[in-house]
């Protein structure tokens, strides 16, 4: 960066805006799992859009590359800037302020830098609920969730970020600001141009602010944790529960017995909810608007049609809240467990509900012959078909042996997931870590698509080059 362009960004931001320092600039350029690592020229936190606008404007006039940044804590490397030490990192984290709600619209307009948490704690605040939710709400922010249309434990009920989202503020490349803030549940004017940001991926503009959806807030939950004899019971007893509660089903994740293990091994305090050890698991969440909502009524009328159908073979209905959030519990931590274990190959796929028996017996069988002894942790938002599908060494394996596996088995899964007419990313993105191997799995024509939307915003190539799209 020349000393005319940091001078001048410091002129934009202020001299506290703009970190240099090999210190400051750490945390911002790897990733939350360690897996990514970059440099940068330096790391900017304008505090305002028209301070965004101005050091966009500023760095595409000086040939700069942008990355966009909000909590930094993406599982592809999307945040993550390159090791050229040219980059600019564009962090959004001052720009939290929620400008807005409007509650008989049922709206809140908030900035890009908002982390996840205080978004549902506004909503919270005025009656009203904010329904994404995901492992990192306590550090992710709006502008992260909306650049890689966030899924989460909620999408069953109320959908992934892109269905949340009613109108954004955006960037663009050049430095103009499109105001698209509009909180309207109907707008048939022609293209929809903000579904275009939602998912980008910081490669097509920096979003400053949205519009979201707000919805009832949930008065009553009812938490289940069941014990199953395969996957193909996982489906039945999704469809049971389905026609019992309707949409007051609002999570179904499914745990494989590997993935309890870890949780069990590495998490302080996790017990087992169930006595014995059964292959799969699945945890329910049924919630509603009113106090008294019977919940428990219908998750057990439910769960007695699954026992007669050999659905599920043994279950636990939380008795409060203390065990509602120790079964999720085990849920969250599966993760973090498995880093424990040596280095994890992770998959975030997503197939047809109805294939994924299908899905985990073919991967299991093809993973198996490649690496015997291969740990498979399978865990995810079973509901709406994501599968995070991660693999773990041998027990006693060599660390680098299994990494330098890694393409070869990344490849087993992504080529049953395109079998089965699946994506190779349910809600992680592309970021660095797909960029290359997505050719393989998406039509040409789509990313010819893809390429001219990239060339009709931004033809320089200067915003969040080296993610989503290959070179
Ligand atoms: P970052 O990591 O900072 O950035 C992610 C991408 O968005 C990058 O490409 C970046 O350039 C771009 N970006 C960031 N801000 C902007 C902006 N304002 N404008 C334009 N582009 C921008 N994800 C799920 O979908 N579902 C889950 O259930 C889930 N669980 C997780 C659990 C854990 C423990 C962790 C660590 C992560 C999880 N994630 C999950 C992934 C991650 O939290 C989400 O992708 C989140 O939406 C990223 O938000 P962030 O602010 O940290 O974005």
């Amino acid at each position: 960066m020349t000393v005319d362009l940091a001078v001048r960004l410091r002129d934009v931001v202020g001299p506290a805006g703009v970190v240099d320092d090999p210190a400051g600039m750490s945390g911002y350029l790897t990733d939350w799992r360690h897996a990514y690592s970059g440099t940068a020229a330096a790391v900017v936190r304008p505090g305002s859009t028209a301070e965004v606008a101005a050091v966009v404007a500023l760095c595409r006039g000086s040939g700069v590359a942008v990355v966009p940044q909000g909590g930094n804590t993406g599982l592809c490397g999307g945040a993550v800037p390159d090791s050229s030490g040219r980059q600019v990192v564009l962090s959004l984290t001052r720009m939290r302020r929620i400008r807005d709600l409007d509650a008989a619209n049922q709206t809140v307009t908030v900035e890009a830098g908002a982390v996840l948490r205080s978004v549902q704690e506004a909503a919270a605040a005025a009656g009203q609920l904010f329904p994404l939710s995901l492992g990192a709400e306590g550090s992710c922010t709006v502008g992260g969730n909306l650049a890689t249309n966030a899924g989460g434990t909620g999408v069953l009920r109320y959908g992934t970020m892109r269905d949340l989202t009613l109108g954004l503020e955006v960037v663009l490349p050049d430095g103009r600001v499109w105001n698209g803030l509009r909180g309207l549940r109907k707008d048939n004017t022609g293209y929809d141009l903000k579904q275009l940001f939602i998912g980008a991926e910081g490669t097509l503009g920096v979003i400053t602010a949205a519009v979201l959806k707000l919805y009832p807030a949930v008065r009553s939950r009812t938490t289940a944790w069941v014990a199953l004899p395969d996957p193909r019971s996982a489906v039945d007893l999704l469809g049971v529960l389905r026609a019992h509660a309707g949409d007051r089903l609002t999570g179904f994740e499914l745990m494989s017995r590997q993935s309890v293990d870890f949780v069990l091994r590495h998490v302080p305090g996790a017990r087992d909810p169930i006595a014995g050890v059964h292959p799969w698991y699945a945890l329910v969440e049924l919630s509603d608007t009113l106090d008294d909502a019977g919940l428990d009524a219908v998750v057990e009328s439910g769960l007695a049609e699954a026992f007669e159908r050999g659905a599920a073979v043994d279950a636990v209905v939380a008795a409060g809240a203390a065990q509602a959030a120790a079964l999720w519990a085990l849920r969250e931590g599966v993760s973090e467990a498995q880093n424990r274990e040596g280095p994890s190959l992770k998959h975030d796929v997503t197939v047809p509900v109805s294939r994924i028996p299908e899905f985990l017996e073919r991967t299991r069988r093809a993973l198996a012959d490649a690496v015997p002894g291969i740990r498979v942790v399978t865990y995810g938002h079973v509901g709406d078909g994501n599968l995070h599908h991660n693999l773990s060494k041998p027990v006693g394996g060599d660390d680098d042996a299994f990494r330098a596996r890694a393409p070869e088995l990344s490849r087993v899964v992504y080529d049953v997931t395109h079998a089965l007419d699946g994506s190779i990313s349910a809600e992680h993105g592309l970021g660095q870590s797909k960029r290359d191997v997505v050719v393989d799995y998406k039509d040409a024509l789509d990313l010819d698509l893809m390429r001219g939307i990239k060339q009709l915003f931004d033809a320089p190539g200067l915003m969040n080059p080296g993610k989503v799209l290959p070179d």
